[in-house]
């Protein structure tokens, strides 16, 4: 059937509209949604109607009906989790990637896709000082690149105990042991849960959050057979960097399999100044990343980076005869990733290192840490304020005293809507976050949110005296 084009122009006309109203509120709108979900749901629920309706008319209303419950993540004034903006570059080529609509699985059936996501990969291991070679996967985020990594040493450290995974399974297999410091994120801990690998040990942390090698060293000592060591570049509370390459070292001398979590930190090795952070991160065996944290790619995009290309590919590869495999080649997508059919992630980020250069991905990282230290000396200079972690990269954790006061404060920031920033516990008190992550955080955004920190503290004051 031949489609008509205008009934493809007139409903991504209408997006194209709609995106650009939305990118131009951004910067006037409470950062803050005005509806939560459950106000919406009657908008967009309800019976669903028999016939067919214009796809223009859908996406005004799609439109129409969110634009309440929208949260200004891409605001220079959101600092809540650590979540990122979106490059102009990344958010076209994005778009570009839908109009394609290519299954970037394979090779051979979407060459220019693949090629894309390849150059990018490469670029990525250059600027991250990663070892060339190392197989790259696009993945939906950190959670993914971290079952990528640990599914990588799971086969690994099996198969060096004789223990063939792939075709035996985990029942009766040897017992692999996995050690993580206490202070990880919680995917690491889902990860190892859908690998069947259990509760990892915890090894001690000192008070950034940052393993212990000393404490590595015991703990892997206390243990014998295969084993996978966790280290995490970025701690979500402190920002801080596990000792990498000392701790990589400890781990392979006891045989093991090195995975890093670098959701957002791996980025520190882009940049000359912060890269003393890693030093010898490039001993690892596996890296994840994502690309929609620090590079400001549009959601969703994870990085998988694993040294050794065979295991990898041993875990995921699939060969079938309806497939056109790529056998001498880089390898397909598909073999380096969980996905089989997938969406081009790799694409924008292409586009995101192609419009920033080297010298743009170690602007927009330093500018992240720049502003966090902005924030850093501001709020040491105000009463009552107090800022519980070394502020290395681009987080901070804030207490205003007593869990309660800083609850109540936290509160009025969000009513005020001209910033937004989340709660969370850390180091045995409430405290309210700070994650510098949007490339269009600038010294005005800076200055705004933390005069709205100022009147909500002062409310706060005239309130409780
Ligand atoms: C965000 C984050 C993750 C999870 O990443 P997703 O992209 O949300 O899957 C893992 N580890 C760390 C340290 C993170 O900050």
């Amino acid at each position: 059937m031949s489609v008509d084009p205008r009934v493809f122009r007139s409903a991504l006309d209408r997006a194209h509209a709609h995106a650009l109203t939305w990118l131009d509120s951004v910067e006037s709108r409470p950062v803050g949604p005005r509806a939560d979900a459950d106000e919406l749901l009657p908008l967009f629920s309800g019976p669903l109607q028999d016939g067919p309706l214009d796809a223009a008319d859908v996406v005004d209303e799609l439109a129409r009906i969110s634009e309440p419950g929208l949260m200004s993540m891409p605001s220079g004034r959101f600092f809540g989790w650590v979540i990122g903006g979106t490059l102009p570059s990344a958010m076209a080529a994005d778009w570009l990637v839908s109009a394609w609509d290519q299954n970037a699985a394979m090779r051979g059936a979407t060459p220019a896709v693949a090629a894309a996501e390849e150059a990018a990969g490469a670029w990525l291991l250059e600027l991250l000082g990663l070892p060339r070679g190392s197989d790259v996967g696009f993945t939906t985020g950190a959670t993914a690149s971290n079952f990528v990594g640990l599914a990588a040493g799971r086969q690994y450290v099996l198969n060096a105990v004789g223990w063939d995974l792939a075709k035996d399974g985990l029942t009766g297999a040897p017992r692999v042991r996995v050690l993580v410091g206490a202070d990880r994120h919680a995917s690491v801990d889902l990860a190892l849960k859908y690998l069947g690998l259990g509760t990892p040990v915890s090894v001690d942390v000192d008070d950034q959050g940052r393993i212990i090698p000393a404490a590595l060293a015991s703990t892997l000592a206390q243990g014998s057979g295969p084993v996978i060591v966790c280290l995490q570049a970025g701690n979500l509370h402190s920002g801080a960097f596990d000792p990498v390459g000392e701790a990589a070292d400890i781990a392979h001398e006891h045989g093991a399999w090195v995975h890093l979590d670098g959701a957002f930190g791996l980025w520190a090795a882009a940049s000359p100044s912060l890269r003393h952070h890693l030093a010898g991160l490039e001993r690892c065996d596996s890296w994840a990343t994502d690309a929609h944290k620090t590079l400001n790619v549009p959601y969703d995009c994870g990085v998988a980076i694993v040294a050794h290309p065979e295991v990898v590919r041993s875990v995921f590869g699939v060969h079938t005869s309806y497939l056109l495999n790529d056998e001498k080649g880089p390898g397909d997508a598909l073999e380096k990733v969980p996905e089989f059919s997938r969406r081009a992630r790799g694409v924008p980020v292409w586009a995101a290192l192609r419009s920033l250069g080297r010298s743009g991905v170690i602007d927009l990282v330093d500018g992240l840490v720049a502003n966090a230290q902005s924030f850093a000396v501001a709020l040491a200079k105000m009463p009552g304020v107090k800022v519980l972690n070394d502020v290395v990269f681009t987080q901070l954790c804030i207490s205003f005293g007593s869990d309660e006061r800083t609850h109540s404060i936290t509160k009025r920031l969000l009513a005020d809507g001209v910033t937004w920033m989340s709660g969370s516990r850390w180091a045995g008190r409430d405290i309210l976050r700070i994650s510098v992550s949007n490339w269009t955080t600038d010294d005005a955004d800076v200055a705004d949110s933390l005069a709205a920190l100022q009147r909500a503290i002062s409310a706060e004051d005239a309130a409780t005296t």
